[in-house]
């Protein structure tokens, strides 16, 4: 069987698996990948069981991949990690999303709350960002220095927003989400679908906050 060759591009010092690499098990989630000091760091995992083997081909060996941050625990973002349990990189999601996670991945073996993740975070110069309405333990990742904003399925590119419908989704959590993330200056904006931003992303936030003022009950 031939090698699946993922779309990668950069953005930054991220390397962007875009979600149509994972194309032909439904729904996947764009995965983003750090690399600092010789260790990767994942955002993100995909629907696709077999992850690894896209990440091995872009270069991404699983014995160097430390730590996996997870922006919510919907399937499509966190079934990848079924192909880390040979090496179980610390899996870094909010407690609110654990059990939601779980409802895919079963036992994972080394899972770890988000508030746990703060010292790692701040080595590779990020904090986490509560940004519950999409489920109630969506994170987003941002960068102050790089003005860098990894927003899950909170925020996309276009004006677009999360859907608030699904269990555990809340109008009135993802209007605040939104609000916070409009006051943050923002030039990347690496969403978990659709495409990626390298300038003004404020503005897609600030478009996606109209449309939810317009759309949602708060
Ligand atoms: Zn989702």
């Amino acid at each position: 069987m031939p090698l699946p060759s993922p779309l990668v591009s950069r953005v930054g010092r991220f390397l962007v698996l875009h979600e149509e690499s994972f194309a032909g098990v439904g729904i996947s989630s764009n995965v983003y990948v750090l690399r600092e000091e010789g260790s990767f760091y994942i955002f993100d995992a995909s629907g696709h069981p077999s992850l690894l083997s896209y990440l091995a081909s872009a270069g991404i060996h699983g014995s160097l991949i430390s730590g996996v941050f997870l922006t919510h625990g919907h399937y499509d973002h966190v079934r990848g990690l079924e192909s880390l349990r040979d090496y179980s990189p610390t899996a870094y999601i909010s407690s609110r999303d654990r059990q939601l996670m779980e409802e895919t991945v079963r036992g994972y073996p080394s899972c770890a709350d988000i508030s746990d993740a703060s010292e790692v975070l701040s080595r590779l110069g990020l904090v986490s960002i509560p940004t519950p309405g999409h489920t109630p333990g969506s994170t987003c990742f941002y960068s102050p220095d790089e003005a860098l904003l990894i927003s899950g399925d909170t925020v996309f590119s276009d004006g677009y927003f999360g859907r608030t419908d699904l269990p555990g989704g809340s109008d009135q959590d993802m209007l605040r989400s939104l609000d916070r993330l409009s006051s943050m200056s923002v030039k990347a904006l690496l969403p978990g679908h659709g495409h990626v931003v390298s300038e003004c992303g404020s503005r897609h936030i600030l478009d996606a906050l109209s449309c939810a003022r317009g759309m949602l009950h708060g």
